[in-house]
């Protein structure tokens, strides 16, 4: 008998799970919905124009050598400007360090403020990513969740997200908030909202924990995604932690190319937790890859190729803009029954349709459309061929 024979059963992720299910699908119209995955019109993965010419830039003999622990400084700096804006006197306050992208960062910030805060939670969006919660949970920290999704009206539940806060979370409880484009819902709150978020972590002293995998996403706008983030920044007493992606802005999924952000009342407490990350590092990685960082930091720092990845931005989250606005007019179109603003209405990747488990399964069974049993659609997923498609897919399930 294997030492291993009585583990429980471990089902298989939800996202690997329905992509085997569609791989196994041979009907010519399949199409999925699933993973965030930008997909061009033709429904192929598409690498940026700007990181395409910035390959041939990146190849020279030190390409392979090891990092330091902490990354490519050059891309840690930049990641760092690109999220925060210009730091100033704050510059000494941060802790950055590349990490196995928005995963990793994850993950780093989470064993961390375990080990270092000791929370008695963590407070997740309900719903949320959902390796947030496989993630807290491996670093030991009871996950526990505010309501975010209203159902009924397909918006954000914001008097009940707040009133939880205040009600239920303890002093150095840690608040995981996505910084924009709220991965599963699409619906993030206003610039108002978050001033209150930030009011009740500073006055129940809460630390924040921002995951940002979607900059560039959910506006179009560096700047203005990164909007709570620097709110956050601009009041004094909050410290928090910034996981950051450019898994999906860059289209270097693959690549893993990360950062883990810690911003710290004062320059030694930065020094002595940057001490502690690099120990977690160290046990976990040694050192961050290559040529994922050397590509972003080629990007981030040239002025030419970066406006070059802002007009691929654009191209990215325009594309999706208009898929919303085309599964909508078909649905409207056809009279498919209930209200369907909130495709428009959402932004970022995904669609929290409001398609309850059974739809969806008819939908798979019925159209070969493959779409997560919560009924979030990957808008990146749909294209001029596909929509109609997927719109009549819907319309049939929902009468
Ligand atoms: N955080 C959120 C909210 C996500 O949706 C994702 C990816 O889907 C990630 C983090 C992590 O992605 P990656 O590890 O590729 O950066």
């Amino acid at each position: 008998e294997s030492l291993f024979e009585n583990l429980s059963e471990i089902p298989l992720d939800p996202h690997y799970a329905l992509k085997e299910l569609f791989r196994a699908d041979t009907h010519p119209k399949k199409v999925i919905l699933g993973s965030g995955l930008y997909r061009d019109d033709n429904s192929e993965p598409w690498v940026l124009p700007t990181a395409e010419e910035v390959v041939k830039k990146t190849q020279d003999s030190g390409r392979y050598e090891y990092l330091p622990i902490s990354g490519l400084a050059p891309f840690v700096s930049a990641a760092r400007q690109v999220l925060f804006g210009p730091l100033g006197s704050k510059e000494a306050r941060v802790v950055s360090l590349q990490t196995i992208s928005g995963t990793g960062a994850n993950f780093l910030g989470a064993k961390f403020l375990a080990e270092t805060l000791k929370p008695s939670a963590v407070w997740l969006s309900d719903p949320s990513w959902v390796n947030h919660a496989n993630i807290w949970g491996l670093a030991g920290v009871q996950v526990r969740r505010y309501p975010y999704w209203d159902a009924t009206n397909k918006r954000l539940d914001f008097e009940h997200m707040i009133q939880r806060l205040e009600t239920a979370a303890a002093p150095g409880d840690v608040v995981l908030l996505h910084a924009c484009a709220h991965n599963p819902t699409g619906v993030d709150p206003t610039k108002d909202q978050w001033t209150r978020v930030a009011d009740v972590c500073e006055k129940k002293g809460l630390f924040p924990f921002f995951d940002c995998a979607y900059q560039g996403f959910a506006s179009g706008d560096l700047a203005e995604d990164a909007w709570a983030v620097r709110h956050f920044l601009g009041r004094d007493t909050l410290e928090m932690a910034v996981a950051q992606s450019f898994s999906k802005n860059m289209g270097l999924y693959g690549e893993r190319v990360g950062a883990l952000h810690l911003l710290c009342r004062t320059s030694m407490a930065a020094d002595k937790a940057k001490g502690h990350l690099s120990r977690f590092q160290r046990g976990q990685i040694s050192q961050p890859p290559t040529t994922g960082a050397r590509l972003a930091a080629t990007i981030l720092a040239d002025p030419e190729l970066f406006q070059e990845w802002l007009l691929d931005l654009g191209e990215m989250s325009g594309r999706i803009r208009q898929m919303r606005r085309a599964l909508h007019d078909e649905l409207v179109a056809m009279g498919t029954p209930g209200r369907w603003d909130h495709v428009i209405s959402q932004i970022g990747m995904f669609s929290y349709t409001g398609l309850t488990p059974e739809q969806v399964a008819s939908i798979q069974e019925n159209s070969h459309v493959y779409i997560l049993k919560s009924g979030r659609i990957s808008v990146a997923g749909l294209n001029t061929n596909n929509v109609k498609h997927v719109a009549e897919a819907i319309d049939a399930a929902v009468r």
